[in-house]
C-alpha cells in the first residue's frame, strides 16, 4: 500500500476521528492466518499488519516487518514506534510496554477482559494506558496508509477481548480452525524464518503442547465470539479456505461491508500477492508474485500413530463441533 501522509503529524488522541475497521484473526497457529491476511491487504483501503501484538517486541529483537526491513527503520512502522518511543526509537520504553502487555493482555486475562463492555472506563491504569496506545496504533497506520480496514492476524483471544473495548474502532472477528492433527504436524516441522539478520529456525514444537495451545486459543476464540456482534464474527476452516480461498475471501469482504473494485486473484486457487508490512507472522509473509493455495496435508503420512492419537483424544470435544473426523483416511479428508 502507497503511504498517503508520509509527513503527517500523528497525534495519540484520535477518539473523535472517524470510525476505523479492524478485522482480527483468531485461532491458533499454522491456520492460514497470515497469508489470509496478505490476500486481504492486497485489497485498495485494507491494510496488511500482520500479528500486530508483536510490535514492540519485534522492535527489541530486531527483527524485520514484511517489507524486509529492521521493523524500527520501516517507513509504517518506524513512525509509528517514534510517535511513542521518540526519534531514537527508546528501548528501555519499548520494553515497558512489553511489560504492561504481559502483566494485563496475556491469554488468561481473556475472560476478564471480556466481562468488560466498549465504553467502561478501564482500570487498573497499566490495562487503559495499553489500550490507549494500542487504539493509537491502529489509528496512526490509518492516518499514515489511507487504510480503512486493517488485518491484524495476532490470533491472541486476549487482544481480541481488547480491541472489541477500543473507541472509534468497528471490530471484526474471523476465527480459523485447522485440524488439529496438521497444526501439530506442522509445527514439529523446523523451517528457517528469515526475519532475523540470521535466520533463526522455528518450529519443532512438541505436539502435547501444540494441542493444549490449540485448544486454550479455540476456546478462547469462542468466547470472545459469543460475546460480539453476530454478523461481525465469522468461522472458516482452514481446510474450505484452501478448497475455495476466493469464496472465503468474498465472504469476509461482504461481512466488512465492503466492496472491492479489483481482485488479487488470478484464477480460483491463485493469488497475486505484493509487499506488505507484516510486523510478525509465517515466513509465508515474505513471498511475493503468483501464489497457488493448495490444502497442506502432508501431515496425513508425516504424523506419527502415536502423535496422531494423542492429538485425537485431547481435542475429541472439539474436534466433533468443528466437523473433522477422529478418523483419518489415506487422503485425510473424512470430514464432512
Ligand atoms: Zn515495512
Amino acid at each position: 500500500m502507497t503511504l498517503v501522509a508520509p509527513s503527517r503529524q500523528i497525534t495519540p488522541d484520535h477518539r473523535e476521528a472517524s470510525r476505523l475497521k479492524v478485522l482480527y484473526l483468531l485461532g491458533s497457529s499454522r491456520t492460514g492466518s497470515t497469508v489470509l491476511d496478505n490476500i486481504l491487504g492486497e485489497f485498495d483501503g485494507f491494510f496488511s499488519a500482520g500479528e500486530v501484538r508483536f510490535l514492540w517486541r519485534r522492535l527489541l529483537e530486531e527483527r524485520r516487518c514484511g517489507c524486509g526491513q529492521p521493523i524500527g527503520d520501516c517507513e509504517v512502522w518506524g513512525p509509528i514506534l517514534r510517535m511513542f518511543l521518540g526519534s531514537s526509537c527508546d528501548h528501555v520504553e519499548a520494553g515497558r510496554i512489553v511489560e504492561l502487555q504481559r502483566k494485563h493482555v496475556r491469554t488468561h486475562h481473556t475472560l476478564r477482559l471480556l466481562r468488560r463492555k466498549p465504553g467502561d472506563s478501564l482500570s487498573p491504569p497499566g490495562l487503559a494506558h495499553y489500550a490507549e496506545l494500542t487504539a493509537a496504533v491502529y489509528r496512526g497506520v490509518a492516518d499514515l496508509t489511507g487504510a480503512r480496514v486493517i488485518i491484524d492476524s495476532s490470533k491472541r483471544p486476549s487482544d481480541g477481548a481488547l480491541l472489541r473495548l477500543l473507541p472509534g474502532i468497528e471490530t471484526y472477528f474471523v476465527h480459523l480452525v485447522r485440524d488439529p492433527r496438521a497444526v501439530a504436524y506442522s509445527r514439529q516441522r523446523k523451517k528457517l524464518n528469515p526475519d532475523r539478520e540470521i535466520p533463526a529456525t522455528m518450529g519443532g514444537k512438541n505436539p502435547v503442547l501444540c494441542t493444549f495451545q490449540w485448544v486454550v486459543g479455540n476456546m478462547g476464540a469462542n468466547a470472545l465470539r459469543r460475546m460480539h456482534r453476530n454478523d461481525r464474527t465469522m468461522v472458516i476452516r482452514y481446510e474450505d479456505f484452501t478448497r475455495n480461498p476466493r469464496s472465503s475471501v468474498e465472504k469476509i469482504t461482504e461481512m466488512l461491508g465492503e466492496r472491492p473494485q479489483s481482485t488479487p486473484f488470478l484464477d480460483d486457487h491463485t493469488v497475486q500477492l505484493g509487499v506488505h508490512h507484516t510486523v510478525s507472522g509465517n515466513p509465508i509473509r515474505f513471498d511475493t508474485g503468483p501464489t497457488e493455495l493448495r490444502e497442506d496435508t502432508r501431515w496425513v503420512e508425516g504424523l506419527s500413530a502415536r502423535d496422531r492419537w494423542t492429538v485425537t483424544l485431547m481435542t475429541l470435544p472439539q474436534l466433533l463441533h468443528y466437523r473433522y473426523s477422529p478418523r483419518v483416511n489415506a487422503t485425510g479428508s473424512q470430514r464432512n
